[in-house]
């Protein structure tokens, strides 16, 4: 994914309140972006409420969409930095095409992990002509770390188990006795459940990792709050298990992680900061340096939004 919003605005993860210790419901309403013709998507991270959970530090929902009738996916390539992009495709197929020369079309329940550092480009295409849902999510990159040289990585057997009805894949971290082998850099938890059945699922989960919810399909209930697509539930810290009601065929992703200390800003497509990180990081790109080319991409690349309008 790439930010393509025309007013590109400057996110702080220190501008809002910091991660909540206490177990918490604090509802989060996406807001619409658009990704090209017919594509809206649902961003629900950055939040002017909420930055950022864990590292996680972006979270677009995109679709369900009809490519019968629409577009789809097709975005030209465009840098990142300071980040790794998580890829979650529910319906349908994307191509994944970088400056390492990777070319990686990933299927549903299969991950993309982009590990952007010091810099890299990609190009992102839907494949099917039938149906596209997913989300993407990127995840900051500690400062110790997010220099460090670019890297690909396709995971097409993330573990799962069945509980209660539902079936559990790990997106990263752990759960029960699963273990994700995701490279990652803070610790991070996510999960996708998917219900066969009407169901309540209890699970234990880490006291000192934050934790929000995205609803990708039907419904579910979280102690009293019940949420939809369009809502990210945020939990804060302090649980020792969640409960979740589903009916059959619902979708939901859990994410968290340890609260992220350090600030973080989110420009564009570059996580970095300072200001002058992004200076640099968006003169590098209109200059073609540092983050390579997507050879096989047909068609031209991203434009940076005007680096002098940040605010
Ligand atoms: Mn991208």
């Amino acid at each position: 994914m790439s930010d393509l919003i025309a007013k590109c605005q400057l996110s702080d993860s220190k501008d809002c309140e910091a991660f909540s210790e206490k177990p918490t419901h604090e509802k989060l309403t996406t807001r619409n972006a658009e990704l090209g013709e017919g594509l809206t998507i649902r961003r629900a991270l950055p939040h002017s409420a909420r930055r950022m959970i864990g590292a996680w530090c972006f979270l677009d929902h995109f679709g369900p969409l009809d490519l019968s009738k629409n577009k789809g996916l097709d975005i030209a390539p465009h840098p990142h930095m300071g980040l790794q992009t998580f890829t979650w495709p529910i319906q349908g197929e994307i191509l994944h095409q970088d400056s390492l020369g990777y070319e990686q079309v990933i299927k549903p329940g299969e991950i993309n992990l982009m590990t952007a550092g010091k810099g890299i480009s990609h190009s992102e295409e839907s494949v099917s002509k039938d149906m596209l849902h997913g989300v993407q999510l990127w995840i900051a990159l500690p400062d110790v770390v997010r220099n460090m040289e670019p890297a690909f990585s396709h995971y097409s057997n993330p573990p799962q188990l069945e509980q209660d009805g539902a079936t559990f894949t790990l997106l990263a971290g752990e759960f029960l006795n699963l273990h994700s082998t995701l490279n990652l850099h803070s610790p991070l938890f996510g999960i996708n459940i998917f219900s066969h059945q009407d169901t309540i699922t209890t699970f234990p989960v880490r006291p000192d990792f934050e934790y929000g919810v995205l609803v990708l399909d039907k419904y579910i209930q979280i102690e009293k709050e019940i949420i939809s697509p369009g809502t990210l539930l945020y939990l804060g810290c302090g649980r020792k298990e969640i409960a979740i009601k589903m009916p059959k065929n619902a979708i939901t992703i859990m994410i968290g992680g340890t609260p992220f200390t350090e600030e973080v800003l989110l420009w564009w497509n570059f996580v970095g900061r300072t200001r002058e990180d992004m200076l640099i990081a968006t003169h590098d790109w209109q200059t073609n340096n540092r983050f390579g080319t997507v050879k096989n991409y047909k068609g031209g690349r991203l434009i940076a939004p005007d680096v002098a309008k940040i605010k």
